[in-house]
């Protein structure tokens, strides 16, 4: 469902014609080596895409025009590889409305010393060409992403790689479609929040649906659909013999197959990227949609419980961002604690059902069981634990004038002893640099109860993602102090306040 090479970044020179011909016909060769280097690397997802070397105030406007309105652009990457006058940035720069990366290097890795003359120096410019090109950033208050070092370096490829998913979620949120079935569960503030804020800032809609709607597209799936998806259960599942035909709950299983169907079909008409649920709106649905959401959201749906479209959209971003890396991306919720004494603390992460099986770190175990809320039958649900090792849970909610994210480093860890009567996915880890400093940081920032959740998502996708959205980030990990992070807070409240202005 989610295919990188699709987008591709558009790799931009910039350089003056004082140098002559011949020079920048020695630019331009050097530029496309560079374009072609970074779009064979493995670690960039997208394709990248050499531009002619940019001399004038009217090609650079005219480039950034063009970038806006390509649908498939997700970004620039600028460089200087000589000395190319800012005030011909302003311009094009000052309406580019896509995400751009400065890439600071240099064309040859060494200097060579015997041979080094004055056209060397002519050519090899960008030690303080980027310099003049980063300042016009900074004066024109330009979020952007800068990265240092040869082209040829793995670190400096990764970190364009680690950009440009960012940057591939950014411009699938521009436009997608949210569905919302049902509104937020009732009383939850964390949960809610400003629509048109959202879609101003961010890019997506957010659309409602009576459950009706959906219990609609749920009633026209045929009985031989049912029996197809039901046979795609035994085969990836662990599935007990009562769960099978005959068994007793058979039916249950076939009315979530039903389920599932029936949303697929609706998400798919209508384009949905993501969706909510909410368990207090179900009328006319037999079960809370359990195992549906779980497998949605393992082909690439955002998914938030509860109404939550904020936290649906970011895991949609996050499958976006991880797409083809190994270790997966889920819904999650911080559920309980496990109080072992300082170090030791642990938190056990699950839902009431939803939790995606691409963090499953066996096969799932397919099973009916109660809910003991919401006074529906008993929903079909896949039963796991999650993959250990480190992971992140992020989380967006909106303070009133302006969105926050924040992100927690942890550890997941394999639970102490089997859960036999748990009847949910579970993940069991250790906030970095500890729960008592974490949580205290998460709570001080407001962070809300339900996370995206990622083994394939680090702090600098979110970062760089952040950035592009024009929303603050704070990162809880294993430099956190609880003062620093308090004292943080405070000036974000301030800076923020500041740089968005009285009306705005
Ligand atoms: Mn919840």
């Amino acid at each position: 469902m989610i295919d990188l090479k699709q987008y591709e970044v558009w790799f931009v020179t910039g350089s003056q014609h004082l140098y002559g011909p011949e020079t920048l016909e020695q630019v331009a060769k050097d530029s496309r080596a560079i374009a072609s280097a970074l779009d064979a690397s493995t670690t960039i997802p997208v394709k990248v895409i050499f531009k002619p070397v940019l001399t004038t105030p009217e090609a650079i406007h005219e480039l950034c025009l063009e970038a806006n309105s390509a649908k498939n652009c997700v970004g620039l990457i600028t460089w200087m590889h000589t000395f190319s006058p800012a005030k011909m940035w302003i311009a094009g720069l000052s309406l580019l409305r896509k995400p751009f990366l400065h890439l600071h290097t240099q064309f040859g890795r060494e200097i060579p010393w015997s041979e080094i003359d004055m056209d060397f120096m002519n050519l090899n410019q960008s030690a303080h060409g980027d310099r003049e090109f980063g300042f016009i950033g900074s004066r024109l208050r330009l979020n952007r992403k800068v990265v240092v070092g040869h082209w040829q370096d793995e670190e400096v490829q990764s970190e364009i790689g680690v950009w440009t998913r960012a940057a591939c979620a950014w411009a699938d949120w521009q436009g997608a479609r949210i569905a919302r079935f049902g509104d937020n569960m009732r009383d939850v503030a964390v949960t809610e929040g400003d629509k048109v804020e959202a879609q101003r800032r961010f890019g997506y809609d957010v659309y409602g649906y009576g459950v009706g709607d959906l219990v609609k597209a749920v009633g026209q799936v045929s009985d031989a659909e049912i029996n197809q998806l039901v046979q795609t259960y035994l085969d990836e599942y662990e599935v007990p013999s009562a769960l099978m035909s005959g068994g007793e709950k058979y039916a249950a299983v076939c009315e979530g197959a039903r389920i599932e169907i029936g949303m697929r079909n609706f998400l798919s008409a209508g384009n949905f990227k993501a969706f909510t649920t909410t368990f207090e709106d179900l009328y006319g649905l037999k079960q809370l949609p359990g195992l549906a959401v779980q497998r949605l959201m393992r082909d690439g749906y955002g998914f938030g419980a509860e109404g939550d479209w904020k936290t649906s959209a970011l895991v949609r971003a996050m499958k976006v961002m991880s797409a083809g890396l190994p270790g997966g991306v889920s819904f999650m919720e911080d559920y309980t604690y496990h109080f072992d004494g300082g170090s030791g603390d642990k938190v056990l992460g699950a839902h009431m059902l939803e939790i995606c099986e691409s963090i499953a770190a066996g096969k799932p175990k397919l099973d009916v069981l109660p809910l003991s809320i919401g006074g529906k039958a008993d929903p079909v649900r896949l039963i796991f634990d999650a993959n250990t090792g480190p992971a992140i849970c992020a989380s967006v909610m909106d303070m009133g004038q302006r969105f926050r994210m924040v992100a927690s480093v942890v550890d997941v860890v394999p639970t102490e002893a089997p859960l036999p009567k748990l009847p949910v996915a579970r993940a069991l880890w250790l906030p970095r640099p500890s729960l008592k400093v974490a949580a205290a940081a998460w709570i001080y920032a407001g962070g809300a109860h339900h996370t995206g959740f990622s083994y394939a998502v680090t702090a600098d996708h979110l970062r760089d993602f952040a950035d592009m959205a024009g929303i603050e980030f704070l990162l809880i990990d294993e430099n956190t102090s609880l003062d620093d992070f308090r004292k943080e807070l405070r000036w974000n409240d301030l800076y923020y306040h500041l740089a968005n202005g009285v009306i705005h």
